[in-house]
């Protein structure tokens, strides 16, 4: 599967962007996302991967190559929680990469540095834009550009419209359906992180990462006794779990959270370094042990009753 999409990056010389518009057009859903398991959870669980896509849009018109793009992928992460779906959890998969755009950002979190136009929309800064990771990131994590170019308030709508929406409606949809199921929902937001942070990383260079990092926004997105339960039940394998330290969860799991009313959202970064080399981005010993460890936690998830979350 990682083979593919390897090749050059399609490169558009600033003044030829009259090319980029020849390019933008409505992609394929199955190139937005891909949902393993029922649109109806048979279990209270809902999955999401907002970044483990490598499919690289045509309108890209980046100067980096397919393989630097990759840079910010959570390699994996899909294939790693897919046997879930067996049981009846759902996971939704984004299909493109989170260097065109990343789906854990606002909406209006535009970068407008990057912008060759003014924003004529709801502008939300997240803060990111300064790491250049806002919603269309500007440079890879050691701080190379993206583009030698600014982007035009079309592209930017056009990412919004055809890659950023479709993917928030369906998880929203999976979130609505578990919930009207079962009266509860227990979102993950599934994520990896390197093993040790980049130039552009957050809380600056080389600060190594624990085995797996909690995010529930300062408690604010899901019951802490949830929260709680996950990092016991990773701890008690064996892992170094931190909660919201330094990644506390972004837009993905603050957006359709709602604690009082049985919806908890909680993102869960596995370190890189537990499942795959991430010079060949291939698998490493450690993915079954790690994946096994995941699909009890679901399966455990899955099992909490209502009341038991708060
Ligand atoms: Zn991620």
């Amino acid at each position: 599967m990682l083979s593919g999409g390897r090749g050059p990056a399609i490169r558009v010389r600033p003044d030829n962007r009259a090319a980029i518009l020849l390019l933008m057009h409505v992609p394929n859903e199955r190139d937005v996302w891909v949902l393993h398991g029922p649109a109806v959870a048979e279990r209270p669980v809902v999955l999401d991967s907002p970044h483990s896509g490598w499919h690289m849009p045509a309108d890209f018109g980046s100067v980096r190559t397919a393989a630097e793009l990759r840079d910010g992928e959570d390699c994996f992460i899909d294939e790693l929680y897919a046997p879930a779906s067996a049981s009846g959890v759902p996971l939704l998969a984004a299909q493109f990469p989170r260097t065109y755009l990343d789906p854990n950002r606002h909406a209006g979190d535009v970068d407008l540095e990057l912008l060759a136009g003014a924003w004529p929309h709801e502008h939300v800064p997240s803060g990111k834009a300064r790491i250049g990771k806002s919603l269309i990131w500007r440079t890879l994590d050691d701080g190379r550009p993206i583009y030698d170019r600014r982007l035009s308030v079309a592209e930017v709508l056009h990412r919004i419209e055809h890659y950023h929406r479709p993917y928030h409606r369906q998880l929203r949809a999976l979130l609505d359906a578990a919930h009207a199921r079962h009266g509860v929902v227990f979102h993950i937001n599934c994520h990896s992180m390197n093993a040790v942070s980049g130039t552009m990383g957050e809380g600056g260079a080389g600060i190594a990462r624990a085995d797996i990092v909690l995010g529930d926004r300062d408690g604010t997105t899901c019951a802490p006794a949830f929260t709680s339960f996950v990092r016991d039940f990773l701890a008690a394998r064996g892992y170094e779990v931190k909660v919201n330290d330094p990644f506390k969860g972004v837009e993905l799991v603050r957006a359709y959270a709602d604690p009082a009313a049985g919806r908890h959202s909680l993102q869960l970064e596995v370190n890189k370094r537990l499942y795959m080399d991430n010079t060949s981005l291939t698998r490493t010993e450690g993915y079954a042990r790690l994946q096994q460890a995941l699909m009890e936690l679901i399966a455990a998830i899955g099992e909490r009753k209502e009341g038991s979350a708060r």
